[in-house]
């Protein structure tokens, strides 16, 4: 009996998909190209002293204002792939100009956004950030008042930014235009906790459709400075997540922000665990059945502008810096040993040791 008339061309044809299938999975593959990429744009700030629980309080930072053309360069390659970009880090990318080409570039159902402290946001830059295509604009505020806002930030702007956004949703409706949507946001430590819902109505008033909370970062360092007579003091302003002082002032504003039709939106999972009980974020929060799991080496990078490159900002320790671009290209570094190393152990339920101070995994 012939081949043939034992298997039709159908079946032929379905069985040698499904080895070719079975052989290329047996070949370790490359990973994709990441779809998450956040870029350190700018170092330099226009809020000076810096707000109180800014890292430039005790990190000094780099000299140079902007990302240099030649690392971008370096990073094109990337931008067909991506489908979120991020372009700010510690410091104030309304200041630069190069800016809003940049955010041209990626393709145009890629969600680009940034953080911005709102003080130069003029008609011109709005219109800028419109033509462009950005996603969303998040302003950090970290108040709902001017006397909050000039305690934390260290200076008087809160009208005028509040002035600002009122602008931005003015000039996207005589454009019949909703992006770039607003997000506001708050960094929650104990002098504004009770301000949380305060701060959705806030959002309500000036259009913006977000509300982001993250809580004070815990650091290494420890230290207090004045602002005002304000005497912040890092230490006493981290929040007990366990107190009902924090569980009873979010599950206010979260009730507020529902009624407003108002998004919170937050990657820290003890606020989640109090405004979302149920709902898990998109990186490893918790164990995935049993192990401990997250997508981000496979999908996510992060460029500093000196040119290192992380996974995310959530590592800590020596580990954490990939390779540096100025001696490499991105391929070499998105699959040098570090990265993979770092990939095998998180397949295998192992926690990498890069990412044992990880704030948004539950342990
Ligand atoms: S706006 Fe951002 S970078 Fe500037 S001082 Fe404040 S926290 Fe730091
Ligand atoms: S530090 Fe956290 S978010 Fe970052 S890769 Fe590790 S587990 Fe994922």
């Amino acid at each position: 009996m012939s081949f043939r008339k034992i298997f039709s061309a159908e079946v032929i044809k379905r069985k040698t998909s499904s080895l070719l299938r079975r052989l290329r999975g047996g070949i370790p593959r490359l990973p994709p190209m990441p779809e998450e990429i956040e870029i350190e744009t700018t170092t330099a700030c226009n809020i000076n002293p810096p707000c109180v629980m800014c890292s430039r309080n005790w990190v000094t930072a780099p000299p140079v204002a902007f990302m240099p053309q030649e690392l971008i360069e370096k990073l094109k390659p990337l931008f067909p792939r991506i489908k979120s970009a991020s372009l700010h880090g510690i410091g104030e990318p309304l200041m630069q100009e190069k800016l809003f080409p940049l955010i041209g570039q990626f393709p145009p159902d890629a969600k680009v956004h940034f953080t911005s402290n709102g003080i130069l946001l003029d008609r011109t830059k709005i219109l800028e950030l419109i033509k462009h295509r950005l996603a969303h604009l998040n302003i950090s505020l970290d108040a709902a008042n001017p006397l909050t806002y000039k305690k934390i930030r260290r200076n008087d702007c809160f009208l005028v930014i509040k002035n600002n956004l009122q602008l931005l949703s003015a000039v996207k409706k005589e454009l019949g235009v909703n992006d770039p949507q607003l997000w506001i946001n708050m960094t929650l430590m104990n002098e504004n906790l009770a301000e949380v819902a305060d701060f959705v109505r806030l959002a309500k008033e000036i259009g913006a459709a977000v509300v982001e909370l993250h809580l004070i970062n815990r650091i290494p360092v420890q230290y207090r400075i004045a602002s005002g007579s304000f005497h912040f003091d890092y230490a006493a302003q981290l929040i007990d997540v366990k107190s009902s002082r924090f569980r009873e002032n979010l599950i206010a504003a979260k009730a507020l922000a529902d009624q407003l039709s108002i998004h919170i939106y937050s990657s820290s999972y003890e606020i989640l665990n109090v405004i979302r009980p149920k709902t898990q974020p998109d990186y490893g929060r918790k164990k995935h059945r049993g192990k401990y799991f997250c997508l981000k080496p496979w999908r996510h990078v992060l460029v500093y502008l000196n040119g290192d490159v992380w996974i995310c900002c959530h590592m800590r320790g020596e580990n954490c810096v990939m390779g540096n671009l100025h001696g490499s290209d991105f391929n070499t570094i998105w699959n040098n040993d570090k990265i993979t190393s770092i990939r095998k152990d998180i397949a295998n339920g192992i926690m990498p040791s890069a990412c044992c101070g990880c704030p948004v995994f539950e342990k």
